[in-house]
């Protein structure tokens, strides 16, 4: 019986079965079972920012593994410490943090967090972002502005209302001086890498400013490097009152991050919120080294050279390049990305057919200038191939 066989076997069916079965990585390639080598344009949904087996990754999860594995929350050990100070170097403004394992972890503290202050000042309702993306665990899936994944898991304990994405004005009517919380993503991920216009961060600020809603910042998939800033949020000169973390910073291994700046990071009281597994040695030794080994002027050159090249294709199918940094969604001009999917994986190049429209293109943080220029001579023919 094959694998696939196997796993519709054993596995619940809210996957599907996906259609290449990985064996090993090494850099930006990765080999299937069948040893078919493939350049990794995804990067496990913008998680492996040091791309596969990283030395460094493997030298720092490998010596933390073999020391201390694992302690709970009721020892203090120091590569939460030595996290948590990098993260706040990196962050600058004054802050605190929570580890979980997650991004949807990540928000329900993020959303907990709102509720202690949104019950304080007698506020009452959160406002998110229609085709918005914070997870799949209740709160943060009553959060998600996709009616498809979140509606028939509903009713919610909380109001969400919901806005069109980018429309500072929408926004501007619908938060008022009862409103606990926005939940953004600084470009949306899930919905198709959509950037928002210019300035709507910066809006948001002030909305939140004004009505004194929390301004919560969904970084989860935008963050450590991924646009060529460490935060999407810097590029805007914004600062939110709360921050979440995961995906790309653990390189591959399993954490989440809660950032409260300011009095927004003093919100919990001792007992107010937990996680077993949180902030544990393995996971932090792996985001260290993910932090140390992100170069960000690489991120934006290779950045550069992708897009560039990418927005120099003429081809019927494509009908534009969107994104920031190592983060684009070619747009195409038919429901064929499935179709540009499979063509690519057979050409050697895994992606993602994210929207019938859209396919995300995510490589790790390293990829090369040399697999960059590979992917881009080969996407016309892809395309061709995949065109009805
Ligand atoms: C992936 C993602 C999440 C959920 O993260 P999980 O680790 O899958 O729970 C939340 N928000 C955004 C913006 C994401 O991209």
């Amino acid at each position: 019986m094959s694998l696939f066989e196997r796993f519709e076997k054993s596995f619940m069916p809210n996957y599907g079965t996906p259609p290449v079965a990985l064996a090993r990585g090494e850099g930006s390639a990765v080999w299937d079972v069948d040893g078919k080598r493939y350049l990794d344009f995804i990067g496990g949904i913008a998680v492996s920012s040091l791309g596969h087996a990283h030395p460094a990754l493997v030298e720092a999860v490998s010596r933390q593994v073999a020391t201390l594995a694992h302690t709970s929350n009721l020892f203090v050990h120091e590569p939460e410490i030595l996290l948590a100070e990098k993260l706040l170097g990196l962050l600058k403004d004054p802050a605190k943090i929570f580890l979980a394992n997650s991004g949807t972890e990540a928000n329900e503290a993020a959303y907990k967090l709102a509720l202690k202050y949104g019950r304080r000042e007698g506020r009452r309702y959160f406002v998110a972002a229609e085709n918005g993306f914070h997870g799949r665990t209740i709160g943060a899936l009553s959060l998600t502005g996709k009616k498809a994944i979140r509606d028939q898991f509903g009713p919610f304990p909380v109001e969400v209302r919901f806005v069109p994405y980018g429309d500072a004005e929408a926004l501007r009517e619908e938060v008022t001086g009862e409103c606990v919380a926005v939940f953004l993503e600084p470009t949306q991920g899930e919905a198709g890498v959509v950037p928002p216009p210019d300035g709507y961060f910066q809006a948001v600020r002030e909305i939140c400013d004004s009505t004194g809603a929390l301004m919560v910042a969904d970084e989860i998939q935008s963050a450590i490097g991924r646009t060529g800033h460490w935060f999407a949020h810097q590029a805007d000169g914004v600062v939110p009152d709360i921050l979440t973390l995961a995906k790309g910073l653990g390189g591959g291994l399993p954490i989440g991050a809660c950032v409260g700046f300011g009095e927004a990071g003093t919100l919990f009281a001792k007992g107010d919120h937990g996680s077993t597994f949180g902030g544990n040695p393995v996971s932090c030794a792996a985001a260290l080294a993910v932090l140390d080994n992100v170069d960000l002027e690489h991120v934006q050159k290779v950045a550069a050279q992708l897009r560039t090249g990418l927005e120099a294709i003429e081809h019927p199918l494509l009908k534009g390049v969107r994104g920031r940094g190592l983060w684009l969604a070619a747009v195409l001009t038919s429901d064929v990305s499935a179709a540009v999917q499979k063509a690519a994986a057979d050409a050697g190049f895994l992606l993602n057919a994210l929207q019938p429209d859209a396919v995300r293109l995510a490589p790790p943080l390293v990829v090369t200038d040399s697999e960059v220029q590979s992917f881009v001579d080969a996407f016309p023919k892809i395309l061709t191939e995949a065109t009805p």
